[in-house]
């Protein structure tokens, strides 16, 4: 199984995957049914959370159903108990939107959802996040989440995300960080998916980032809270929901 998953990742498209894992994880759950572990992105709750990962396995990581993992499930409970984003009439901007929360801010946002991505199918808009056809402040809150690592200029994908956010707006900015690195490593001199593995640990990944992340995020103009599972979460409901240390990076644009 493990293989199988490393395969698919590392030789199938993200969409191919995406498609094939719809069908497939789902089906597989029917058999995880129990009471042990709970998944609050879906509701739904089973004996245990699948292995998963793309460089290392991960125990406790996949959601049997909708295919969380542990950093969406940290972020839908902050969301959920920390902001409005669910009953309040905000414009919402998701980039790369992930498998397991189109439903559910689908049916909680409505028709202010919008998802935005380069290449995946399960976005409505195809766009560039360095260039972004909006206008300046059109969005009260914007998603985006492990793209910055991939894209050519960070710095030129965060004016973006800050041009079209509205002055009181706010988002959810997370990516990989390597809190042993004091600064963000990257060198555009490695070119091939083969160098880029070697250097930054994926052959999509252009950078690593450090703990300098957070005064990258400040650089573009965003105030930048960073938080972790145990700043809202009991230790119980850390093992329930299956979390991991992931942190978020909750940014604001101030009222100016
Ligand atoms: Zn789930």
């Amino acid at each position: 199984m493990k293989r199988l998953v490393r395969f698919a990742l590392n030789h199938l498209s993200r969409p191919t995957v995406q498609r094939i894992a719809g069908v497939a994880i789902p089906f597989c759950g029917l058999f995880m049914r129990g009471h042990r572990v709970e998944c609050p992105v879906c509701g739904r709750k089973f004996r245990k959370f699948f292995s998963y990962g793309y460089v290392e396995m991960r125990g406790g990581a996949l959601c049997p159903h909708c295919m969380s993992l542990e950093r969406h499930r940290l972020l839908y409970l902050w969301l959920e108990r920390n902001t409005d984003l669910f009953t309040a009439p905000y414009r919402l901007l998701h980039i790369a939107p992930e498998h397991c929360f189109l439903r559910p801010f689908e049916r909680l946002v409505g028709d202010k959802y919008v998802t935005a991505d380069l290449e995946s199918p399960l976005a409505k808009v195809k766009l560039d996040v360095q260039q972004m056809p909006f206008d300046d402040c059109e969005f009260d809150v914007v998603i985006c989440n492990h793209i910055l690592e991939h894209v050519d200029s960070d710095r030129k994908a965060l004016e973006e995300i800050f041009r079209v956010m509205r002055c009181g707006g706010w988002g959810i900015l997370l990516s990989p960080v390597d809190y042993g690195l004091e600064s963000s490593y990257e060198d555009p001199t490695k070119t091939t998916p083969e160098e880029r593995r070697e250097a930054f640990g994926q052959p999509d990944h252009l950078r690593i980032f450090g703990r300098d992340y957070a005064d990258r995020l400040r650089a573009a103009g965003f105030e930048v809270e960073e938080i972790r599972a145990t700043d809202f979460l009991s230790a119980e409901e850390i093992t329930r929901y299956g979390i991991a240390t992931d942190r978020i990076h909750f940014v604001r644009k101030s009222q100016g």
